[in-house]
């Protein structure tokens, strides 16, 4: 495997950045997943490499964390050195112009597999968290939550031995150090009632909770198409968005650099970087009119010049017959 080089920006070629604008003004409601690949221009690393295997040792599962206190001391101890990098990162290009696009009608729902926030804070609304966010943190005896960012002033003044070292970042605030849980570590306890603080995300060996399954399902029944951004897909929980699309009969395109584990049901493929891709697809499409709206007044002007361009055809509009492959 390579690491995608910073220095090869991996713009879209101009057939496949036209053929991603003909399938979204053919199904301008996306149903938009996105995944690890979108957020490592922000300096957050992703899980994966480009075959889909892991890059270094899997990640911590539910049952290491709450059965054992080394496991909990060994994780909290890699999140003191590895959360600042996804506490404090900016959004991309590619968060920028997915907001953009929600903005101009074409981000029907935003489902995202990361915890790092950084739709939000790009400006997109609605984003359904599939895995939780790594910016927050629960009790899991009285169900308090607390702020991540108020944990770590904690975690660093109780631990200053550990606080020092250096450990690079690792994917969803985790870091490359080689803790041995044996070792002391004082692990943060709830304020209120002194339980188990686990962070609120879905660990590897968890189930995404049944009505953020179902408000992701419905979104995407609402939804023309489904876009996946940055995901190679093997994790199911996001996965099965593109399976339960297909079903559907509604088609799946992905802006991707490497495999998907749904390249065999995709629609359209571009392997491209999702910022330099999304935001040449920002740029292309204009704001659109939601059904909701009244006509433009120029609306009827947009539409005879349509016609004129198309040979005297009406324009298409999105249909359910499109053939996508
Ligand atoms: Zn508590």
């Amino acid at each position: 495997m390579t690491e995608s080089d910073p220095l090869t920006p991996a713009a879209p070629a101009s057939d496949a950045l036209d053929a991603l604008q003909a399938f979204v003004e053919r199904h301008p409601r996306l149903f938009v997943l996105t995944g690890a690949g979108i957020s490592t221009d922000s300096g957050i690393p992703g899980y994966r490499d480009e075959n889909g295997a892991w890059k270094r040792s899997p990640p911590i599962t539910l049952q290491e964390f709450t059965g054992s206190e080394a496991w909990r001391r060994r994780y909290w101890a890699r999140s003191m050195l590895g959360w600042p990098a996804v506490g404090f990162a900016q959004p991309n290009g590619a968060h920028h112009a997915l907001a953009r696009l929600e903005s101009a009608g074409y981000v029907s729902a935003l489902v995202t597999q990361n915890v790092d926030g950084l739709h939000q804070r790009a400006g997109s609304h609605g984003v359904i968290e599939l895995h939780g966010s790594i910016g927050h943190v629960h009790c899991l005896a009285c169900g308090a939550q607390y702020t991540r960012a108020s944990i770590q002033p904690l975690l660093e003044a109780n631990n200053p031995e550990v606080a020092g070292a250096f450990a690079a970042p690792a994917a969803d605030g985790d870091a490359h150090l080689d803790f041995d849980g044996n070792l002391p570590f004082a692990v943060p306890a709830c304020a209120a009632c002194g339980g188990m603080l686990k962070p609120s995300v879905v660990f590897f060996g968890e189930n995404v909770p049944r009505e953020r399954v179902a408000a992701a399902t419905a979104a995407l029944d609402a939804a023309d198409a489904v876009l996946v951004v940055g995901s190679s897909l093997m994790v199911y929980s996001g996965y099965r968005f593109c399976a339960w699309a297909q079903q559907r009969g509604k088609p799946v395109a992905a802006v991707n650099l490497g495999r998907t584990r749904a390249d065999p049901l995709l629609a359209l493929k571009v392997e491209a970087s999702c910022g330099a891709t999304l935001e040449a697809l920002a740029a292309r499409l204009p704001p659109r009119l939601s059904e909701h709206d009244g006509p433009r007044p120029d609306a009827a002007a947009d539409t005879a010049a349509d016609t004129a361009a198309n040979g005297g055809e009406p324009p298409r509009t999105a249909t359910n017959t499109d053939i996508e492959r």
